[in-house]
């Protein structure tokens, strides 16, 4: 069997991004080249995620539209699953679906070439499981181009909120050295990463294994790459900023205006049931030490809506956060119960009919503050990231202000992605801001090491 060419199909967060970029990157160290789509390619994965319901099944039925149009073909190929549902369930995908080569977990991506060996010998082998330390060849990535890259800074999460599956399909929690991510940063940006974010399930919990450097001497470090436009981080946890941490990203220049906070409930009691640390009250004057030390800073967070036991008061508290706070973003998600958390026993479960009614009156009310929020920004000039045409056929464009704001714009022929344009703000949606052209930026010079 001469594997020749591949296809990457990414579901999921940042993570699964960079992950399918490394698993990229193993393909074509060994020659392979990129297909047209997953049907024609000889090796296909599906870098799957499971943090919510029905993920097993997507995957059942991606399997099983892929088998019939590769057999009508007449392309049988190779299938792998890799990402959260592979170290989920993966063992029993491979055990029902024939369709199905092998199976790599998120902890043993870098064992690709040997289960590619293994389905070229024949066998259909199953890789997950996590080691004390985590494989990470940074030289491996197959970067995209484009401006905007990522790099991991925490492999796994340890925090066990009682929703949620990720210490199970990604493992405990391991931070990567310090020098080790400045050098990759560094490496990326020299290659012309405009900006890079920093991946971590709780990015502010990080402690360098070799220093004990925390997550604001890292944001320092790394900020210092030349070339470099913004330094961005996903997902920090209410519980782990300190004083002197917020007081370091504060005095970070190229660090960008956009932080990430999931606040997951505003009901006390729920809080608790989610093992989540802190009260609606210390998320409230957390968001405020946060905006006094950073006055620009845009918040953004994640809501689960319908955890079990949730009441109509406790989601009033959630709504009351939300019109106090004025994130800029919300990611507002219904609760599903996910394998072996402790929440999927819990009682109180919510309907769905009752969680739908709610989630749409949180986007009711977060949309009109995000309208309200991006109005008052009508007539300031904005820096922005070009990340490519809006629309094909139109001569519009966008990119993302380092507030991670999107920006469509026109009146700019021949900008490219990649690069920094000045835009005056002259329109709002709730969820993009309008502008036209100014001058274009000149490169920043390098700071001094
Ligand atoms: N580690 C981050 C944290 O703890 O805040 C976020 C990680 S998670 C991959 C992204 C978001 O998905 C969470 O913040 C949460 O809002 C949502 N989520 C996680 N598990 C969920 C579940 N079982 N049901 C609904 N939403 C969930």
């Amino acid at each position: 069997m001469a594997l020749k060419t591949y296809f990457i199909e990414t579901w999921g967060c940042q993570m699964n991004v960079l992950d399918s970029q490394h698993l990229e990157g193993l393909l074509r160290a060994r020659g392979l080249e990129p297909a047209g789509d997953a049907v024609e390619a000889d090796v296909t994965l599906l870098n799957t995620c499971a943090v919510r319901e029905k993920a097993v099944q997507k995957v059942a039925s991606r399997l099983g539209e892929l088998r019939q149009a590769r057999q009508a073909g007449g392309k049988p190929g190779v299938i792998g699953l890799c990402g959260c549902v592979a170290e989920q369930d993966g063992a029993r995908l491979l055990a029902r679906s024939n369709a199905l080569s092998f199976v790599l977990g998120p902890g043993k991506m870098s064992q690709l070439g040997g289960a590619l060996d293994a389905v070229e010998a024949g066998q259909r082998p199953s890789v997950t499981g996590f080691g004390a330390t985590r494989d990470y060849d940074a030289h491996l990535i197959a970067r995209p181009a484009g401006g905007r890259q990522f790099v991991t800074a925490i492999h796994g999460c340890s925090q066990h909120c009682t929703f949620c599956v990720v210490p199970y399909t990604r493992g405990h929690e391991v931070s990567r050295p310090l020098a080790e991510i400045v050098a990759e940063v560094r490496e990326v940006a020299t290659a012309g990463g405009r900006e890079v974010t920093l991946l971590g399930q709780t990015i502010n919990a990080y402690r360098c294994p070799a220093t004990g450097a925390d997550f604001g001497d890292l944001l320092r470090a790394a900020a210092q790459a030349p070339g470099l436009w913004r330094l961005q981080y996903v997902t920090s946890h209410p519980k782990f900023f300190t004083d002197g941490m917020i007081a370091k990203m504060a005095g970070i220049e190229r660090v960008g205006s956009y932080l990430h906070v999931p606040f997951q409930s505003g009901a006390d009691t729920i809080l608790r049931r989610m093992h989540r640390g802190y009260s609606g009250a210390e998320y409230v004057a957390l968001a405020a030490r946060l905006r006094s030390a950073m006055p620009r800073v845009s918040l953004s967070t994640d809501v689960i809506v319908g955890f079990p036991g949730e009441t109509e008061d406790d989601f009033e508290r959630t709504l009351a956060l939300v019109e106090e706070v004025r994130f800029s973003q919300l990611f507002g998600f219904v609760y599903s119960p996910r394998p072996k958390t402790p929440a999927a026993r819990y009682e109180g479960r919510i309907s769905r009919a009752l969680a739908h009614s709610r989630i749409e009156r949180l986007f009711a009310a977060q949309s009109a503050i995000q309208l309200e929020l991006n109005q008052g920004l009508i007539g300031r000039d904005v820096e922005v990231l070009v990340d490519g045409p809006a629309r094909r056929g139109t001569t519009q464009w966008q990119g993302r202000g380092d507030d991670n704001r999107v920006v469509n714009f026109s009146g700019w022929d021949g900008i490219a992605a990649g690069a920094l344009a000045e835009i005056t703000i002259t329109g709002a949606t709730p969820h993009a801001l309008l502008g036209e052209r100014r001058a274009p930026v000149a490169r920043r010079p390098a700071p001094s090491a």
